[in-house]
């Protein structure tokens, strides 16, 4: 069997992760893969340059200054989401790129004139990880398992499936993160422990509770909030900063993109030097012109005032642990360990936070960026059979369950239930002579449906006339190892067993699917190409300048019509170069003065030698 990876695709950055047999014979090792800049984490972020061209990574999040509105980050908070949704709101109108609403009412992205589904934004940060992999590994990677925030919803996990297909990698599994962090944690460990892991990223919290007990493990409980994290916290900075340079200079710099921006990067940059320093200084100079000329933005920072600021974002997060603890019927001292996720976690104030909930210091000995891609890694290898298969009991983060009478949501599984899981219950007609029942599945933890979020909508069809309450309809709700969820629903009555596939009512169509491939993969040949054009180019260049060299120091050794013949195909490349040929075009023209130039060199050096 080929080798999986594993992928955290994280909000503010993503990692990739494979066990492979270790070069000491014995133990497999895991190991990030570094990317072609070396580094062992990528950030989420897509540049679209003016030239069509697509950039991921560093670079995109370089050109994010100069390049607000087309530079696309932190995408993972618009996965399986609607447009509606309050929390998209607060994140449209914190952004610089704009974020629309898709027919479906999903929420998609909107750069140099087209719409953009967001699996397909984070498809693009796939696909240049599996690059990534395939170099490093010297061979093409097709499965992965990629992780979630815990407390993900379906719709949220398909979005991510789908992000995975479009990238061309078959997703294995889709893996709660705080599982992942455990896995990576509790790999060498035998004894039985029950831990929490505190993850605090960019984009979301996940807060979970684990056993972990001779290879197994077992998630006791889990909640969180996939809308709080790092940027949460580089927001309230950007509005007290931006408020301040309001007060002094009567100019809103939120109104400008590009201050928008610097103002977004100094502010997380201050974070983390705060982090480690007691204060800090922001500058950003010419952040804008007031009538009197340009404005500049320099301010002292001291620790104490950003904890103040986001004091209450902390207090969110210990509120969901106390919730889990209350879940997992367990009090902060029954906890063996603590393990914290997430670039946010080098915090002080949260660490601090952390280490007063639980009354112990949290462990140190997981490194808080790569621990969840290594924890996918170890799960993939044991998928695949290069370990020791390790069992892990997920839970289902949310209630799932259906709309009945006056629009009440009705549970069918409970948050918290361990995964796979199957429920099902009888269902049955209101009027008589019904000849179908519409069912509206739904999850959240609301006892009004309109109040939860709708997942799909179908109607069993073709019932036979019959008084009402007499049919019995079966609806089986199975949630599988990813904690994705399908229906079936059965006739009973006639025997008639009918299946219905649940298509979720949000989310990208199969045929959708396929159609962002097939696009994909002419965006990858076409950024093929264009590579191909510019290593030409560049070599071209090369070729120019040095027949430049050879011409003034050696014309004089060959004859005038050799070294015209030279220049002539001089000239023809160098035009080329200055505009826009093809890539055919050029290359010929290089052949051409490459000729040239062996039978200048094979003159130059066969009248030496003569
Ligand atoms: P992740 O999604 O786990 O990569 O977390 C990224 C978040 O952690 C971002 O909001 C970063 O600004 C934040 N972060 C990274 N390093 C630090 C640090 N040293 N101090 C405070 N926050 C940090």
């Amino acid at each position: 069997m080929g080798k999986i990876v594993g992928i955290d695709l994280g909000t503010t950055n993503s990692c990739i992760a494979v066990v492979e047999a270790s070069s000491t014979a014995g133990k497999p090792e895991v190991r990030v893969i570094p990317n072609a800049d070396g580094a062992r984490t990528t950030p989420s972020v897509i540049g679209f340059s003016s030239t069509g061209e697509r950039l991921v990574g560093q670079v995109a999040k370089r050109q994010a200054t100069t390049s607000p509105a087309t530079t696309v980050f932190a995408v993972k908070r618009l996965m399986g989401r609607k447009r509606s949704d309050p929390e998209v709101e607060k994140h449209a109108s914190s952004v610089p790129y704009s974020v629309v609403e898709h027919s479906n009412g999903d929420a998609w992205v909107h750069v140099q004139g087209r719409d953009i589904s967001p699996p397909q934004i984070a498809a693009m940060v796939l696909s240049a990880l599996k690059q990534v992999a395939d170099s490093f590994l010297g061979e093409p990677i097709n499965e992965a398992i990629i992780t979630v925030p815990a407390y993900f919803d379906d719709a949220q996990r398909q979005a991510t499936k789908d992000a995975g297909k479009i990238a061309g990698l078959t997703v294995k599994r889709i893996l709660n993160e705080p599982t992942a962090a455990a896995l990576a944690y509790g790999l060498d460990r035998k004894e039985h422990e029950v831990i929490a892991v505190y993850d605090l990223g960019g984009g979301t919290f996940d807060i979970s509770i684990l056993e972990l007990s001779g290879g197994v493990f077992s998630v006791r409980a889990t909640g969180g909030d996939t809308h709080l994290g790092g940027e949460d916290f580089d927001v309230r900075l950007v509005d007290k900063l931006a408020d301040e340079f309001r007060k002094q200079n009567a100019v809103d710099l939120r109104k400008d993109r590009v201050a928008l921006q610097r103002l977004r990067e100094a502010a997380e940059k201050a974070k983390h030097e705060l982090s480690s320093s007691l204060e800090t200084q922001i500058n950003i100079p010419f952040v804008a012109t007031g009538p009197s000329g340009p404005l500049h933005l320099e301010r002292d920072l001291r620790r104490s005032e950003l904890e103040i600021l986001t004091r209450d974002l902390i207090d969110k997060t210990l509120q969901c642990c106390k919730q889990v603890l209350t879940d997992a019927k367990l009090s902060p001292k029954q906890i063996d360990q603590v393990v914290l996720v997430g670039g946010m976690t080098r915090m002080p104030a949260v660490h601090k936070a952390v280490k007063a909930l639980f009354e112990r210091d949290p462990n140190k000995g997981v490194d808080p960026d790569e621990v969840v891609a290594v924890g996918a890694a170890i799960q993939a290898a044991a998928l695949s059979g290069h370990i020791d298969e390790v069992l892990l009991l997920d839970v289902t983060p949310l209630s799932i369950g259906v709309e009945t009478g006056g629009g009440v949501f009705t549970r069918l599984i409970e948050r918290n239930t361990t995964v796979p899981t199957e429920k099902s219950e009888i269902f049955t007609t209101s009027v008589d002579n019904q000849p179908f029942v519409p069912i509206h599945v739904l999850q959240g933890e609301r006892e009004m449906s309109s109040d939860n979020r709708s997942l799909a909508r179908f109607e069993l069809t073709g019932l036979p006339p019959a008084p009402r309450g007499v049919p019995k309809i079966q609806v089986t709700f199975r949630v599988d190892s990813n904690g994705i969820l399908s229906v079936q629903a059965t006739d009973l009555g006639t025997g008639r067993s009918q299946s219905v596939s649940v298509s979720p009512t949000s989310g990208l169509s199969e045929a959708e699917i396929e159609q962002i491939v097939r696009e994909a993969d002419q965006f990858g040949k076409a950024d093929a190409l264009r590579k191909e054009l510019a290593e030409l180019r560049n070599q071209a260049e090369t070729l120019v300048y040095t027949t430049e060299q050879a011409l003034e120091g050696y014309a004089d050794l060959v004859g005038e019509e050799r070294s015209n013949d030279v220049r002539a195909a001089l000239q023809a490349l160098k035009a080329l170069l200055e505009g826009d040929s093809d890539l055919a075009t050029i290359r010929d023209a290089y052949t051409t003065l490459e000729t040239a130039t062996f039978e200048l060199a094979e003159a130059i050096y066969g009248g030496e030698s003569s």
